[in-house]
């Protein structure tokens, strides 16, 4: 029965970070030896998630990020086309405001895209070892009584509703309010909407107002290239004839053809988005049903403000929130690195962290049974 209580993490358990290399014996922590000098490491160097940093840690993106340019390259060569085949014709014909528009919501969509998929989306950095080790041992004083392991959940009281709090057994904390474990990132992020393959990263607590801007500024970009082609096309066709506008426009007809299949998808999710923002939801609780109205109105969003606008200047003109992981900052020696997930006590099998705590309980069920 001894084997099933928890145990202690020790604090120097943690292993190797993945991506670095472990040498006998291994350098100092924060150091690493480079000729006869020791360079100091940033943090990014040694971060335990599934990220990418570039510009000396300055940007940060999703390991997997071909979906991302697959975004960037759509939307480069659609409005290049446009500016290159259907703008010197309609400013000439209609007006010069045309190029003058599409011009300022492609750079306005361009930074927005950026801002969202290079920004820390918000993300909490991992218990150190000492910070895990004295968790874990709060959490044993509190299920000395029984056999059972105990519950690794909190509750807190938010608007008056109780709501519970979840342990990571990746980060090795109680997850904040509105927190979630991105399985594809592998990080705990404040406020997690959802992981985007399409801007290339998470989106939460401080990147949810660009990627809104984002897709709010691509709907109105693609329909405004989507009505300029028509009418490009229309007014060719009144001369040339309808066949033979479309042999000599072939880069138009393309343009028209993305846009018209693209149009639909960033529609209905600018539609959805916007109905978010005004109820101050997240993906992650709209789809898991979080605070749905069939579970009785004690469930109800605890952190609506009751009000529309009220929501929307919440979500989209709060306050601007740092990053938390300082990624640009020098490793400490004494603090050593966040604890690793290969260091997990007790060990489940590599299941996925989502169901952590399930395997907990059913753990503990088949050792009192
Ligand atoms: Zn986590
Ligand atoms: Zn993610």
């Amino acid at each position: 029965m001894k084997e099933c209580e928890y145990r202690q993490i020790p604090p120097g358990i943690a292993g190797p970070v993945p991506g670095t290399v472990a040498s006998s014996p291994p350098p100092a922590a924060g150091l690493e030896r480079s000729g006869t000098t020791r360079r100091p490491r940033r943090k990014w160097e040694v971060f335990p998630g599934r990220n990418r940093f570039y510009c000396g840690g300055r940007l940060m993106l999703a390991r997997h990020s071909g979906v991302f340019a697959l975004t960037l390259g759509l939307i480069l060569a659609t409005s290049g086309l446009f500016f290159a085949f259907d703008c010197p014709f309609l400013a000439s014909h209609l007006t010069l405001a045309i190029p003058i528009i599409a011009a300022v919501l492609f750079f306005f969509v361009i930074s927005c895209l950026l801002q969202t998929s290079f920004r820390d989306p918000g993300i909490l950095p991992r218990a150190t070892p000492s910070e895990a080790a004295d968790l874990e041992k709060r959490i044993d004083s509190m299920g000395t009584s029984t056999y059972r392991p105990p519950a690794r959940t909190m509750e807190v009281v938010i608007n008056k509703y109780v709501v519970k709090l979840k342990y990571c057994y990746t980060c090795k904390m109680f997850r904040p309010p509105r927190t979630s474990h991105c399985s594809v990132c592998d990080n705990c992020v404040e406020r997690f909407d959802h992981h985007c393959p399409w801007v290339g990263n998470c989106v939460g607590k401080r990147n949810y107002r660009y990627f809104y801007a984002f897709i709010l500024s691509l709907s109105f970009l693609t329909a405004f290239i989507f009505a300029c082609v028509v009418t490009h096309l229309t007014l060719r066709s009144q001369t040339d004839g309808f066949l033979t506008t479309l042999k000599t426009t072939p880069a138009s007809v393309l343009e028209l053809v993305i846009c018209f299949f693209s149009v639909w998808s960033i529609l209905g999710l600018s539609g959805f988005h916007t109905y978010l923002v005004a109820s101050n939801l997240t993906t992650n609780e709209d789809i898991k049903g979080s605070w749905s109205n069939k579970r009785g109105s004690e469930f109800a969003n605890p952190y609506s403000h009751k009000s529309i606008l009220t929501n929307c200047c919440a979500v989209l003109c709060g306050p601007f929130h740092p990053s938390l992981i300082d990624r640009r900052g020098f490793i400490q020696p004494d603090v050593g690195t966040p604890a690793s997930p290969k260091s997990e006590i007790p060990s489940f099998g590599a299941k996925a962290d989502t169901s952590m705590e399930d395997a907990c309980q059913d753990f503990a069920i088949s050792c009192t049974a």
